[in-house]
């Protein structure tokens, strides 16, 4: 299974449905809005999921990342699994719960 160096995936704001950009990379974990002529602007750092807070599959992914020994990927998934704040409008969503609309990482797709 890859790392999560280098991706970004798109999500739908659940609250102003605004296309929210978000990275889990060596560059960062953020949500940004993606400008054309920009980059990544309007960057909000992500929030990781506590262990209270991984739940079903997210919870299920980090154990077996951590039991492989892959602490970035363990690390990766608190993000992915964690909440994202809105450049837009500045709601606080949970990536899990816009990940049931949405394709997750690639990373995440061999599980
Ligand atoms: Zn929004």
């Amino acid at each position: 299974m890859e790392d999560f160096a280098d991706d970004f995936y798109s999500v739908s704001c659940p609250g102003c449905e605004a296309e929210v950009t978000i990275a889990v990379s060596d560059y960062g974990c953020y949500a940004a809005i993606r400008d054309w002529d920009q980059g990544d602007i309007e960057r909000r750092s992500l929030r990781p999921a506590t262990d209270e807070e991984l739940r079903g599959s997210g919870r299920w992914m980090h154990t077996t990342a951590c039991r492989d020994g892959q602490q970035r990927l363990a690390e990766g998934i608190r993000y992915v699994f964690g909440r994202a704040e809105c450049p837009a409008c500045t709601s606080v969503f949970s990536l899990a719960e816009a990940h049931t609309t949405a394709n997750l990482p690639p990373a995440l797709e061999t599980f």
